[in-house]
């Protein structure tokens, strides 16, 4: 079977790949692994060189790997090429700090020295989504391989040329054959890759099927996975918050990368005494909102990915509809080719209707009215995911309930989630386990070994 570019703005097919033949994908998996016996012992010093000049390609090339993104995925060509720097950021913030969080860590026991090592695992399996498809590879290989393991990247299907970029981009930067490969495999061959005896570990990044097969499968092979799903976040607006700064971060918080990212703001729980001027300024900013070709510099939506994400995006607000919401602005598909849909705002959603509780991955925003800050918890915490969270008070008492209470894996007070490699990301209940990012991310793919050095008189001294 062939994976194809497909340029969602206009529909047209771009590029076609053949998948890697059996034999083809055993040669790679072989490469790693031989690859691994090396590499591991090159020293933090020539890793954090090539790392660097990694960094340097992507800094460097900014405007062609934004184009890149934009014409395989349709993201605004400006975010695409913010995208290719911050993953720069990535692999410089690892070259510069890997070795100090990998350092032994001495233990003070009962035996003459003990210490914990760090060492990496082997080839690592990374399954990547489409939606970032660079800072998401990039946000996993620059610890993976600053540590010393080797990186597989299984990449999602529609972005294939994204995928042979980073792989080239790590090759250019000097990393040895086989350090960093590109499989071309649909997600049929998961499996067998996963269980294959050369592959030490997987990270998923991904929907919450996906996450549980990948899970299933390495938990069968008991081999260390860490997955980073998807999330329904709340964003939360008590009166105290400055409304109009609110606003205008509440949309941009919901239609960043077309609407697409797991730690967008999907659910907007607003104070009853705040409610109506937020409503109305925020579909005011919505509709204001610019549609049109990614590749153009004051487009601020651009398409969606793929023509089935349309669809099931236009599925949810018809179900959503039909549980009793209005629409107070877009709700269908744009009248042009390509895969655009209208930005749209949901209100008088029952929390309980199952659509309340569901990620919806697109321009799609639901606002709910609450009448205390209890209401607003208990609603911000009544989803199966539990990734990012953002809340907007300015009363201590508030924020310390909402840092305490809500159950995710970032809470962010007066801001909208974002992932910063200094700081760890990552998700509770059904949005994964696992941190990617900051000395926790480059921790999941090691051998966390113990040392104990005890006393011991030397030969010499036993014989008379
Ligand atoms: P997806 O359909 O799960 O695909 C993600 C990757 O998994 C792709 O490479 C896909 O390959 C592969 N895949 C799909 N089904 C699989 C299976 N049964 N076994 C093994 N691999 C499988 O997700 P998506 O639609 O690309 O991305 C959107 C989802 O990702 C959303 O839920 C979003 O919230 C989540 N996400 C989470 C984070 C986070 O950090 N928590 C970040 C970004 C996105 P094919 O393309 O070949 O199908």
């Amino acid at each position: 079977m062939g994976i194809t570019t497909i340029n969602p703005t206009t529909g047209e097919a771009l590029k076609k790949f053949d998948e890697l033949s059996p034999d083809q994908l055993e040669t790679k998996l072989e490469l790693a692994a031989n690859t691994f016996r090396t590499y591991r012992h090159t020293s933090f010093a020539d890793r954090a060189r090539m790392m660097t000049r990694a960094a340097e390609n992507l800094e460097n090339e900014k405007h062609e790997f934004g184009r890149l993104m934009t014409i395989e995925m349709g993201k605004p060509l400006k975010a695409a090429i913010s995208e290719a720097e911050k993953c720069a950021l990535v692999c410089r913030y690892y070259a510069e700090n890997a070795e100090r969080h990998l350092a032994d860590q001495v233990v003070e026991t009962n035996a003459k020295r003990s210490y914990v090592r760090f060492q990496p695992l082997g080839p690592v399996l990374a399954v990547m989504p489409w939606n970032f498809p660079f800072w998401q590879v990039f946000r996993f290989a620059a610890p993976a391989l600053m540590a010393g393991n080797v990186g597989l990247l299984k990449h999602a299907s529609n972005v294939p040329q994204c995928a042979f970029a980073i792989e080239e981009i790590f090759r250019r930067a000097g990393f040895p054959e086989g350090a960093f490969q590109t499989l071309l495999i649909g997600a049929d061959k998961v499996e067998s890759v996963l269980k294959d005896s050369r592959v030490a570990a997987a990270t998923l990044t991904g929907s919450e099927p996906a996450g549980r097969s990948v899970a299933s499968i390495a938990g069968k092979e008991i081999k260390k996975t860490v997955l980073e799903l998807g999330g329904s976040d709340p964003f939360i607006v008590m009166p105290s918050a400055n409304l109009a700064e609110a606003v205008t971060t509440a949309v941009k918080a919901r239609t960043i990368n077309n609407g697409q990212s797991c730690i967008a703001a999907k659910r907007f729980i607003v104070d009853a005494k705040i409610y109506s001027s937020f409503e109305e300024g925020f579909v005011e900013e919505m509709k204001a909102l610019r549609i049109g070709d990614p590749l153009e510099e004051s487009t601020e939506i651009g398409p969606l990915a793929t023509a089935q994400i349309v669809n099931d995006l236009d599925e949810q607000v018809k179900k959503a509809v039909a549980s009793g919401a209005r629409v107070l602005t877009g709700g269908r598909r744009v009248n042009r080719p390509g895969n655009f849909y209208e930005p749209t705002v949901l209100v008088d959603l029952a929390p309980s209707a199952p659509v309340s509780c569901e990620e919806i991955f697109g321009p799609v925003a639901m606002l709910f009215r609450v009448n205390n800050i209890d209401e607003a918890i208990g609603l911000a915490n009544a989803t199966p995911f539990g990734l990012g969270a953002a809340a907007w008070t300015n009363n201590a008492d508030e924020q310390r309930r909402f840092i305490e209470e809500l159950e995710a894996g970032s809470v962010f007070i007066n801001g909208m989630v974002a992932s910063d490699p200094r700081l760890p990301f990552g998700g509770v209940k059904h949005s994964g386990y696992g941190r990617e990012l900051a000395e926790f991310g480059i921790r999941e793919f090691v051998n966390i070994k113990t040392v104990w050095i005890g006393e011991n008189k030397a030969a010499t001294e036993n014989t008379e």
